[in-house]
């Protein structure tokens, strides 16, 4: 059966981070991998999630299934994260929840869903976009497409281009927006330019799909969910993925939601009942544990208060990094004006720096990013700033 399979190469990033293994380079250091890290180039747990964990086991007494669509309080709190406690209770009829394994799981479902819904979708995706978003969408039967979003020139978003980009894609068809925190090039779209985006969707009749993989690790919880609410204000019907991965620290635990919002209660009923069914035929419920700890985290005032203050302090951490990579390189070298850095959002940016300097970075310092330039902001600390800063301006000149 299985001898004449090839092996598959694995996966660029997965791979690159195997390679940063092997190195044996002492002063090697990893700016290609997408968990966050802190000072000490941990992943810690946030106190607030483990607190929540250890009530969580110390209350458990039971292994027995959880309902299909997931832990109630989790679903009913990460539906007010989303949307804001308002628009939850307005449209609770028009909403509808699914826990799912992760942003991943979410994006899958989502993708599940509008393959039952109509036959032969294209989604648009940002040019560039998260890598696996391509096998994870086209895999559920979706036809991707790209739409103008970066531009490498400017580093920043070429606004002009995304709109006319989106005004062509016809009628129907559904976008694939990231909600915040682009990955992979840190340059969002604003708020007045949402509003925009959120017109000609109203226009072309086209549905958005929001990935929302980093909300708080942005401008804060609110304002990182300003495009979801919007939308969901202003469209008929809006499908969300939100992964609890980066902003809970929950990564190996699997854990996310898929959300739908449509015009009424009866189709929002369908279409939770197909993402049920597409779960069910493939892996019949999500992991239980990492939503019972976000349920009972965010049903609990004092565990939301210190999360929210622990996630604050990441987010910021993740600012003042950036701020001092702009600079230091702005001061260092003078080929390439890094100011842009500074405006990047979350925990990715793109460098824009020729592929040869990202390989020689890698080959004689052993400072890894990816092809792109993407680093990972949270992989700085005060310790290899002045390293990288110092190797890139050499490099570069
Ligand atoms: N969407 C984007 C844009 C991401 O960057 C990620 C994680 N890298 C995800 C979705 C999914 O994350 P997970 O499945 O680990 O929750």
């Amino acid at each position: 059966m299985f001898g004449q399979l090839d092996i598959l190469p694995p996966d660029p990033i997965l791979g690159l981070n195997q390679t940063f293994q092997q190195d044996d380079n002492a002063d090697k250091i990893n700016l290609s991998i997408g968990v966050y890290q802190n000072a000490q180039g941990l992943t810690p747990i946030f106190t607030a999630v483990k607190k929540a964990e250890q009530q969580l086991l110390a209350a458990q007494n039971t292994k027995s299934y959880a309902p299909q669509a997931g832990d109630p309080s989790f679903l009913e709190h990460m539906t007010r994260l989303l949307l804001g406690d308002e628009l939850s209770e307005q449209l609770q009829d028009r909403v509808a929840a699914v826990m799912t394994p992760g942003g991943c799981g979410a994006l899958r479902m989502g993708a599940e869903l509008l393959s039952h819904a109509k036959q032969n979708v294209t989604l648009w995706v940002s040019d560039p976009t998260w890598a696996n978003h391509y096998p994870l969408l086209q895999s559920a039967g979706l036809t991707l497409e790209k739409y103008s979003y970066y531009s490498a020139e400017t580093h920043s978003v070429d606004f002009t281009a995304m709109l006319e980009s989106l005004q062509a894609i016809p009628v129907g068809d559904v976008v694939l927006l990231h909600g915040c925190c682009h990955n992979p090039t840190g340059a969002d779209i604003s708020p007045a330019q949402w509003d925009q985006v959120i017109s000609v969707l109203a226009e072309r009749q086209l549905t958005p799909f929001i990935d929302v993989a980093y909300q708080g690790f942005g401008d804060g919880l609110a304002e990182d969910a300003y495009g979801v609410r919007e939308a969901v204000k202003r469209l008929p019907e809006v499908l969300v993925a939100a992964s609890c991965s980066k902003n809970f620290g929950l990564y190996r635990e699997r854990i996310g939601a898929v959300m739908v919002i449509t015009q009424d209660p009866q189709t929002t009923l369908a279409a939770k009942s197909h993402i049920l069914t597409a779960a069910r035929s493939s892996y019949s419920m999500s992991p239980y544990h990492g939503g019972g700890i976000v349920g009972l985290l965010l049903s609990d005032p004092e565990l939301t208060s210190e999360w929210k203050t622990e996630l604050e302090q990441v987010r910021l951490r993740m600012n003042r990094l950036r701020l001092e990579l702009a600079e230091g390189l702005n001061q260092a070298q003078s080929r390439i004006d890094f100011s842009f850095v500074a405006e990047s959002k979350g925990m990715f940016c793109y460098l824009g720096i020729p592929l040869e300097v990202v390989h020689a970075l890698r080959s004689e310092f052993g400072i890894y990013l990816l092809d792109s330039t993407r680093i990972n902001v949270a992989g700085l600390s005060q310790e290899n700033l002045p390293i990288i800063i110092d190797r890139v301006s050499e490099v570069l000149s």
